[in-house]
């Protein structure tokens, strides 16, 4: 049977020490602040945003949302982002995704100024964590790096395989692994013979958005799990992107659905709002 990665203690010990630094942080007359911009009436994003407005009051960051209507111009967004950067009493800016399709996204991303930039989206992050220099680093693939850290396990030399190749999940993992020295392969929807690569990973990350798609049959026994995938049933049920039940059994390190990878990405932001909360008053 498999250690299961409790991400949700984790996130709670991370938090906590968080609030400390953020206590020692006001005592010198700041108060760290994040400002959420969510566009429109997607039903999840408005959870995710609940969710980190929490975790913010548990750490003792102030919250600031912007709630845009769906009809909103490409420009009240970006003027939105522009007023939101020049605010000295504002240290990090989220653009919750996604957005109404007439939008982009990217340029929104782009005008997010690299100091404020916790989700670590912006080109300047992503530039920099390709080259293993310091920087924001988007807050999912961040939190993963976390629970192998406090695991301890070593990912210097493994073979790791990591299915979905999104902007904000799939493609950072890459580089954080590969700064970690592990042999990445990256899997994607035009893969042929997945299983043949999963099969002989040390460690499987999944992020792909399809319940329980990652099966016991296509995965090596001790294998480490990572399931970042968040999937609601008709019952209202969440599962992961891997079948936990089987896969369990054969796995030395599995992450649950939910406590997993979830709570590890919102205390990941809570962590980056202070960095760029300390960065700003130097
Ligand atoms: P996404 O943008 O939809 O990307 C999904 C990826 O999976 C794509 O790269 C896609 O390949 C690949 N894929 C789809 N079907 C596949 C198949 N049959 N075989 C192999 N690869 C396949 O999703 P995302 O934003 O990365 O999110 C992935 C999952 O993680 C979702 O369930 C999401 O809710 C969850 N998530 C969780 C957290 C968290 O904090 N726990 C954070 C972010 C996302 P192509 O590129 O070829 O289309």
């Amino acid at each position: 049977m498999a250690v299961i990665i409790d991400g949700k203690e984790l996130a709670r010990k991370i938090r906590s020490n968080l609030k400390i630094d953020c206590e020692e942080i006001k005592s010198k007359g700041v108060n760290p602040k994040l400002a959420v911009i969510l566009v429109g009436d997607d039903k999840a994003s408005k959870v995710y945003v609940k969710n980190k407005n929490k975790a913010c009051e548990d750490v003792g960051i102030e919250f600031e949302e912007h709630i845009l209507e769906s009809e909103i111009t490409q420009k009240q967004l970006i003027d939105l982002i522009e007023q939101l950067n020049e605010r000295k009493d504002i240290h990090g800016i989220l653009l919750q995704s996604p957005i109404p399709n007439h939008l982009d996204i990217n340029e929104a991303f782009r005008k997010i100024s690299p100091d404020k930039d916790v989700d670590g989206f912006n080109p300047i992050s992503v530039g920099k964590l390709s080259l293993n220099q310091d920087t924001f680093v988007s807050c999912t693939p961040y939190g993963i790096m976390k629970m192998f850290e406090e695991y301890n396990i070593d990912l210097e030399g493994k073979d790791l395989v990591i299915i979905g190749r999104s902007n904000i999940v799939g493609k950072p993992l890459i580089q954080c692994c590969l700064n970690k020295n592990a042999t990445v392969t990256v899997c994607h929807s035009r893969t042929k013979n997945l299983k043949e690569h999963t099969k002989r990973a040390d460690i499987v990350i999944a992020a792909i958005g399809k319940s329980k798609f990652v099966t016991e049959d296509m995965v090596k026994d001790g294998v480490v799990i990572i399931d970042v995938g968040i999937n609601r049933g008709d019952d209202g049920k969440l599962t992961g992107d891997v079948d936990f039940e089987n896969v369990q059994k054969k796995a030395s390190y599995i992450t649950p659905v939910p406590g997993g990878v979830g709570p590890m990405t919102v205390a990941m932001l809570m962590n980056n709002v202070i960095k760029a909360t300390k960065n700003q008053m130097k």
